[in-house]
Order: C-alpha cells, then structure tokens, then sequence
C-alpha cells in the first residue's frame, strides 16, 4: 500500500523538541490513525499490538501482579490458556472456569471470551459484573458490529485483529480498548517496553479492513446461519454449535470419519486461522488435544455463495 509511513525515527522540529511521533516502537502515524478508528468503534480509547498473543501479554503486565489469579473461560482460543501458563513461574494462577455460569470467587481478573473459539459459548454477563474482578472480553470472534465489551462492564476488550478486522489474511495485529485511563497507561506502557508494538503495515491493514468490517461480518452471518441451519439436519452431522453472529461454527462429525471429511473439501480450505474472506476450517483436536472432541471441526464461513459452500461441505461430508 502507498502512502504508510514506516519511518523508524523522526526528525525533532526547528525548536529541537520532538513532535507527535518520534521512534516507532513509541507509536507511528498509522497506528494512531487506526486506534482512533477502532476506539471510536469500541467506545474507548484503542491500543495496537504485534499480534494478539502481544495483547495478551501485555494484559498480564497490566494487569496482574505475582499471586494474581486469573478466571480464564474454559473452551476460549487454546493459545491464550498456553501464554498465560508461561507466566506460572512468576507466581501466575490460572484457573479455568465454565463462563456459561458465574466465574470462581477471589480471582483478581475474569478472562472471557466472547463467544470462546472454538466451543462457542457466551459469557454469562450479569455474573461477570457482580464478580468484582477486573474483566478482560476476548471479543475477537463478535467483532464491534455484535458485541462492545466495554457497554457490557468488561474493562479491557482485547481483538485478535488479525483475524475479522484485518481479514485478507495478511496482517498479524491485536488491540486493546479501555476506557479507563490508568489501565490504557499501563498496556501502552507495557506495549513500549516488552516491545510488543504494532507495525505500520498492520495498523494500515486494520484501517483498510475496518472500512468494510460491517458489511462482511453481517454477510458472514446470514451465510453461517444458513450453513448452521443446514448442517444441523446433515445425518453425518452430531453436533453443531452457533451462537447466531458471525462467521465461525463448530460441528462435530464421527472421530473415526473426521480425516476422510477433513481431506474432501475443494472449495473450503484446511488450514488454521478465522475471519478471512475465503472460507476454511480446521481440526482444533490437532491442536488442542483432549479438551476438544476429535470428531470436531471449526469452519470460518468467508464471502463465498452459500449454495457453493454448502455443494462443498455437503460433499465432503458425504
Ligand atoms: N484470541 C482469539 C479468540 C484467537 O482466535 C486468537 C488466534 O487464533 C488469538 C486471540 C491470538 O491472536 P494472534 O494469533 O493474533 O496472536
């Protein structure tokens, strides 16, 4: 793209004094532009990270100390539990918990997921508020056209930006929106000095995406809700989990089908990642073990026709 400035430094001005931006791990004119734009969207004031996993990180400086104790929502993306564990030697406790229900007493922060990728549950809000802990809403899958965390009592919304924000599938980001002034003080300070900043190129990415944010995530849901209506009467079909916006589904075939479905798809890709505009799904038991039935299978509908999609999926799940 023209026109991203993707200075390291600026020049100080004619009085020797720094202007606005002054080294890019500070901030960087694209940065600012998007977080405007995302804040505005969020109702709060936007931070850009590196990735989500970079926000994340960056929630755990700001908001816990040695001892804390973390809520996180059982079933929310596999990768957050894994990079909050990291910090179990510096004293971190995680505990998960079912966010269908009210999260365990004396935790210092509830981490929820809004819905959790990939088992779709919803957090249930009104025992979130009378918890009293400070609340982080991984809101990566609602986007701000579903969901703002923030109207909801969630102190930090965090976004996995590179995923429904972003969508061509060519930019790493994340972001976190508060309204509370020392909370963004601290993830920006966190931000600056574990170096989890954002790059230009990405900020860019996310103010191109944003443009057509809205018209995507609402396509993306009439289509999903069709795919889910649909899959919902496949006889190959056990289990199929909406929660009625956006683009992701779960469903679950039998465990012992699940490779030769997996490997039948033309038109949907296999591979990781969500929120694109070309349509894929993925095993998440490859990745997540266990936790997670091996018959399941986690489709990210993009902008293709819904009669093609399902020509697709109903082949392979012949
Ligand atoms: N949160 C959710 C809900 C995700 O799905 C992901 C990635 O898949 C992340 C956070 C982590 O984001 P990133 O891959 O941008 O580091």
């Amino acid at each position: 793209m023209t026109g991203v400035d993707r200075s390291t430094a600026w020049p100080y001005d004619e009085r020797g004094e720094p202007g606005p931006f002054v080294y890019q791990r500070y901030g960087h004119p694209a940065g600012a532009a998007a977080e405007a734009a995302l804040g505005a969207l969020e109702g709060g004031e936007a931070l850009l990270f590196g990735s989500g996993t970079a926000a994340v990180t960056a929630c755990v400086f700001a908001l816990c100390s040695p001892g804390s104790k973390i809520a996180l929502a059982e079933g929310a993306y596999f990768g957050t539990g894994v990079t909050l564990r990291q910090f179990a030697p510096w004293g971190l406790d995680v505990v998960e918990y079912d966010q269908t229900g009210p999260p365990p007493a004396g935790a210092d922060v509830v981490w929820v997921e809004a819905p959790a990728n990939p088992v779709l549950t919803q957090p249930d809000w009104a025992a979130v508020r009378a918890h009293g802990g400070t609340v982080v809403c991984d809101a990566t899958l609602s986007t701000p056209v579903f969901l703002r965390p923030l109207d909801e009592g969630a102190h930090v919304a965090l976004h996995s930006a590179t995923k429904f924000l972003t969508a061509p599938d060519n930019a790493l980001l994340g972001a976190t929106v508060t309204r509370d002034p020392e909370i963004r003080q601290r993830l920006y300070d966190a931000r600056l000095r574990l170096g989890l900043s954002a790059s230009p190129d990405g900020a860019a990415a996310l103010l191109r995406g944003l443009e057509s944010l809205e018209e995507r995530v609402r396509r993306q849901t009439e289509t999903a809700t069709e795919l889910a209506r649909r899959l919902e009467s496949h006889p190959a079909v056990q289990v199929v989990r909406y929660p009625g916006i956006g683009g992701v589904i779960s469903f679950d075939v039998a465990g012992d089908r699940v490779r030769a479905v997996e490997t039948s798809f033309s038109l949907i890709v296999n591979r990781t990642s969500l929120g694109g505009v070309q349509s894929s799904f993925e095993s998440r038991h490859r990745w997540e073990g266990d936790r997670i039935p091996v018959g399941l299978l986690r489709l990210s509908v993009g902008l293709e026709d819904v009669d093609e999609l399902w020509a697709d999926l109903s082949a392979a799940l012949g």
